[in-house]
């Protein structure tokens, strides 16, 4: 285990080791903001992700796709524009950790936190994990372990075999669908954005939903309408996915009205959110598996321990990139008036 110093943080021993400021435990979109808002405001900071690489969802769940309701872009591709975000936010960074997974958060005898990350990744060498101390630790952790929401209800999903590319859950790779007949289940935002960036390059693509209207944002039904027109997508509204089968190498999706042979069918009917121990043990109010916030502050139910991004809920939030930043901003500037004394 190696300690995280911080010669401009505040200094505290915890177990002869050194600590920061504030501790982020994700690098997500609002993780990687929650830094950038940090080191504006001179405030000293670590931030730890058990994924290789910065971006979160973004990177490991549709690096390819076009986001859009970011500002400065109409649309812009996930691994492009966290590419750009973390150039501006973890730049000046100095302690940033990739590939540790946050096991562990006790509460010290100094009331500071203490955390223990275990290096998950292979290049990361051995015996290397973590442990920080952190006045202030702002969660954003987001939908946690990614697990995708599956309604149990649909036959046959885990009869396909692990090898076979039919069922998807996310779009990690555009070329898959290139010249091939997809189905995309769904109806929200994530479902027509997919179908808008793989209808030019797929042979088609019909999507399949249970209402009778989409929930996205309205200004997308307009290039669905045109992909309609021109042929290249299909609606199937009003429709329940009962079945999925494989066989005599035939792909088969089953509704309450239809069956359909694609080569590929990509759910997109979001995650299962998951806070993880950490939360448990720190013992964190939450709501539905999310973390309850003080709006006012973004602060958790346990003194000094925020939390930003989809993580969090509260009133009327959204699950999008832009509160992130709001969020994150507002954390920190509450840590900033108490380090100061406010
Ligand atoms: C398919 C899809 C399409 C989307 N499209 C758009 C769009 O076009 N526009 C838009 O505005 N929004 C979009 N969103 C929503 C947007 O991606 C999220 O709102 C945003 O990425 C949330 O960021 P976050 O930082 O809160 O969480 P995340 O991106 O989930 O990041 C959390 C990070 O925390 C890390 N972590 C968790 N637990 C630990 C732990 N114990 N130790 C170490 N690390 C940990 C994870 O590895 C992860 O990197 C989309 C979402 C999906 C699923």
């Amino acid at each position: 285990m190696h300690a995280v110093t911080n010669s401009d943080a505040l200094s505290t021993p915890f177990d002869n080791e050194f600590g920061v400021d504030v501790a982020i435990i994700g690098a997500g979109v609002a993780g990687m903001y929650a830094a950038y808002c940090c080191s504006l405001m001179g405030i000293g900071c670590a931030v730890v992700d058990e994924l290789a690489v910065p971006g979160g969802q973004c990177m490991a769940l549709y690096p390819e796709k076009t986001v859009y309701g970011v500002p400065g872009y109409v649309g812009v591709k996930a691994k492009d524009y966290v590419l750009k975000l973390s150039e501006q936010c973890l730049t000046t960074i100095r302690h940033k950790f990739f590939g540790y997974r946050v096991e562990k958060i006790n509460k010290t005898s100094e009331n500071k936190f203490g955390i223990e990350a275990r290096s998950i990744s292979a290049c990361n060498d051995g015996d290397n994990d973590i442990r920080i101390s952190a006045q202030y630790i702002i969660l954003a952790t987001g939908i946690g372990e990614m697990k995708p929401n599956i309604p149990v209800t649909i036959k046959g999903v885990s009869e396909i075999p692990k090898s076979s590319d039919f069922v998807q859950f996310y779009c990690l790779n555009h070329a898959l669908y290139r010249g091939k007949n997809v189905v995309i289940a769904g109806g929200g935002d994530s479902a027509v954005d997919f179908t808008i960036d793989i209808a030019p390059i797929a042979k088609h693509v019909t999507i399949v939903h249970r209402r009778e209207n989409f929930t996205c944002e309205p200004h997308k039904i307009v290039k669905i309408q045109e992909l309609v027109n021109a042929g290249k997508i299909k609606l199937e509204m009003n429709q329940n996915i009962l079945e999925l089968r494989e066989f005599a190498g035939k792909r088969y999706v089953y509704t309450d009205k239809k069956e359909y042979t694609p080569d590929h069918i990509v759910f997109c009917y979001g995650f299962i959110a998951n806070p993880g121990s950490i939360v448990k043990d720190l013992g964190i109010e939450t709501e539905k598996n999310l973390i309850k916030v003080n709006l006012d502050n973004m602060e958790t139910s346990v003194k000094n321990c925020y939390a930003v991004g989809d993580a969090v809920t509260y009133a009327n939030k959204k699950k999008n990139i832009i509160p992130c930043f709001f969020e994150s901003d507002r954390a920190v500037r509450a840590i900033k008036t108490k380090i100061s004394g406010g």
